[in-house]
């Protein structure tokens, strides 16, 4: 799997050096390299602008690599909420994606995205696309709160859902963390709700439409 996204980032060359940028300020504050890959962060791009979405919901800021991929995808015409638990990790996501030239379209909530979830739902708030990238125990709990937050036809992509690929290795004692995702991804696959697959981009993104 590593080779095959090496391979798709060095002929597709998806990182510019405004999203170089970004990865240098998460090392330099000292906050974890565990951004979306290049491949899954263009990836995303395109999903937004080809599903036409003007108003994305993401749970997991980070440094803001993501954020600047999907608010491409809206480009001028759009705007997104991120939910972060950090403050810390907030204001550096915001710092990025001012310099992306996104400043008047993002909104960070920080918290408990549970928390910030309930809030938006209790303001009416709906979106026309989700990105999950959070704690990864509570993505069932997230993906029913989007499901709740979702225009009709509304895409939810949600990261990591190939555990490193080990949700498909049956060589390996599973760990929590794969046991976790393969619940999660059968539960995404049966959901009444959801039309679904799971793509082999970076660490495996699923594309779910509420249905
Ligand atoms: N989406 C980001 C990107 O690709 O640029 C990466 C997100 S990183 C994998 C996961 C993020 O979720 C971290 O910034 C972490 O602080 C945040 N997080 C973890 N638990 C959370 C929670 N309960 N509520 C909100 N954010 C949380």
């Amino acid at each position: 799997m590593r080779k095959i996204n090496q391979y798709i980032d060095s002929v597709f060359d998806p990182q510019d050096s405004l999203l170089e940028g970004v990865i240098t300020s998460i090392k330099e504050n000292g906050m974890p390299n565990i951004s979306v890959s290049p491949s899954a962060g263009k990836f995303l791009t395109m999903l937004v602008t080809i599903s036409d979405a003007k108003n994305v919901l993401e749970i997991g800021a980070l440094g803001g690599y993501s954020g600047i991929c999907l608010a491409r995808g809206f480009g001028q015409n759009g705007s997104l909420t991120s939910l972060e638990l950090e403050d810390k990790y907030a204001k550096l996501a915001e710092n990025n994606l001012t310099k992306a030239g996104f400043q008047n379209q993002v909104t960070y909530l920080t918290g408990p995205a549970l928390e910030s979830l309930e809030k938006l739902a209790a303001e009416n708030k709906q979106f026309d696309f989700f990105f999950i990238d959070a704690d990864k125990g509570n993505y069932p709990n997230y993906l029913e709160q989007c499901i709740k937050l979702a225009e009709p036809n509304a895409v939810i992509a949600i990261d990591n859902v190939l555990a490193r690929g080990s949700v498909a290795d049956d060589e390996v004692e599973p760990k929590r963390y794969t046991t976790l995702m393969q619940e999660f991804n059968q539960t995404v696959a049966d959901h009444p709700q959801l039309d679904s697959i799971l793509v082999p981009i970076g660490d495996g993104i699923t594309i779910a439409q509420v249905k």
